[in-house]
């Protein structure tokens, strides 16, 4: 069952015609499908159901409280990596006793708000951090519950900048220093070890590093026990794949079963902060075709839509599949669609051959709904796109085109006369 698909030559969500939203909200325009994201989740959820679990969606993946909103409904909690995430879950009505902090840079600060809206637990990355959630919950009479990430040291075999659980990363203790940050945290007062945590890296479609990190894990946790720390939660991240182009991720209830069979009769509630599995499928973005220039080298689709709304192609040389929000008869042609960002890098396709399009024509970029919007900059001042959200026949827009007022509205032009 797929959310995106042409009704005769138009290309809908769910029960809404893209081109009707683009020529409603203008281009370029995220569209966010809710029942995909929904379907997701329920897909990931349904794949632990034999074992006490938590979903803790990613939140970096894609922030708009719309969504969020929709995953508080649907039970999920949140994985968040700043206070600014922690507003957005609270704003979207997330329960805090669902929400984990990761990250390995929690200031004082962002501390300081997690403690006092009672979150689960945070995840912690350096003995240094330990340190400083033991000093503000002490200030606020509190005992904070953490769990420590450990870096095990596993290939993801995933792109370089999306790996997160190699030696060379900075994410996470390293796993032969864990037992030590363990030991430090019994002597704190004000700190309460809940969990161990890991997350390996992003879009891994294969299910052998998985394993190996839960097996890793394992081990340690026996390690830890035996100090007499009780290991309540054990965080498994996210980094499920999708399909971009033509990757072959594991399902979730295949991720599931690899996981699933470590932890039988093992009485440990599992926690999963997955993100792009989510919502990376359940959005596109709507761009329009500006003009059409050939040089001798190269023909060149320049499109309203540029790296600043959707960094990924500029950013991991990523795949997109970009699909005709109309279908048409024509002549197939290998063209790169470029933004119109001034950096050579901004592109979203090179020599990719597709129906040639004109000038004003429509064209959806698929699976643009993980590290899309979250991404976007206003860099060569371009204005944010709007998002919409749809819900069977129904539309909302959850996020409005920002303004040209938005791109001056923190600026100040300082009382300078100059000579
Ligand atoms: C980014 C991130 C995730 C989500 O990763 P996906 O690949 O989108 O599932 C989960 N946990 C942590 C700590 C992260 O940094």
């Amino acid at each position: 069952m797929n959310y995106f698909n042409y009704r005769g030559k138009d290309l809908y969500c769910e029960d809404v015609a893209l081109e009707n939203l683009a020529k409603e909200f203008g281009t370029p325009l995220y569209v966010y499908s809710g029942k995909t994201i929904l379907r997701h989740y329920h897909a990931f959820d349904n794949a632990f159901k034999s074992h006490d679990h938590l979903i803790c969606y990613s939140i970096k993946a894609n922030s708009n409280i719309g969504i969020l909103n929709l995953l508080v409904q649907a039970g999920s909690g949140f994985d968040i990596v700043s206070k600014g995430e922690l507003y957005r879950a609270m704003k979207a009505g997330a329960d805090p006793s669902k929400i984990v902090f990761s990250g390995v840079g929690k200031t004082e600060d962002e501390i300081e708000m997690a403690l006092i809206a009672g979150i689960l637990m945070f995840n912690v990355e350096s003995e240094a951090e330990l340190y400083a959630i033991d000093k503000v919950a002490g200030r606020l009479g509190k005992k904070a519950p953490i769990s420590f990430r450990v870096n095990p040291d596993v290939n993801p075999l995933t792109h370089p900048y999306i790996s997160t659980g190699l030696k060379k990363n900075k994410f996470g203790i390293p796993h032969e220093k864990i037992i030590e940050a363990y030991k430090r945290a019994l002597d704190l007062n004000n700190i309460e070890v809940v969990g161990i945590d890991c997350h390996i890296g992003s879009q891994i479609t294969q299910l052998d590093p998985f394993n190996e990190a839960v097996e890793k894990m394992l081990n340690l946790i026996e390690k830890i026990e035996s100090l007499g720390i009780n290991i309540k939660y054990v965080d498994l991240g996210g980094g499920l794949g999708i399909t971009y182009k033509d990757e072959e991720p594991a399902h979730p209830n295949e991720y599931g079963e690899a996981v699933l069979k470590y932890f039988k009769g093992i009485n440990k509630k599992l926690i999963f902060e997955p993100g792009r599995v989510i919502v990376g499928n359940a959005g596109v973005l709507l761009t329009k075709v500006l003009y059409k220039k050939d040089t001798s080298e190269k023909k060149f689709i320049v499109v309203d839509a540029a790296m600043n709304d959707l960094a990924r192609p500029a950013l991991y040389g990523s795949y997109h599949s970009i699909v005709p929000v109309i279908k048409k008869e024509g002549n197939n042609v290998s063209v790169d669609i470029v933004g119109p960002v001034c950096e050579s890098t901004d592109y979203l396709a090179k020599e990719r051959t597709i129906t040639e399009p004109e000038g004003g024509d429509l064209l959806c970029v698929m699976s643009a709904g993980a590290y899309g919007f979250s991404m976007a900059s206003n860099y060569n001042s371009r204005l944010k796109p709007a998002e919409i959200l749809v819900y069977n026949d129904k539309y909302y827009c959850i996020r409005e085109r920002d303004t040209l007022e938005d791109l001056v509205s923190k600026e100040n032009i300082p009382q300078i006369k100059v000579e």
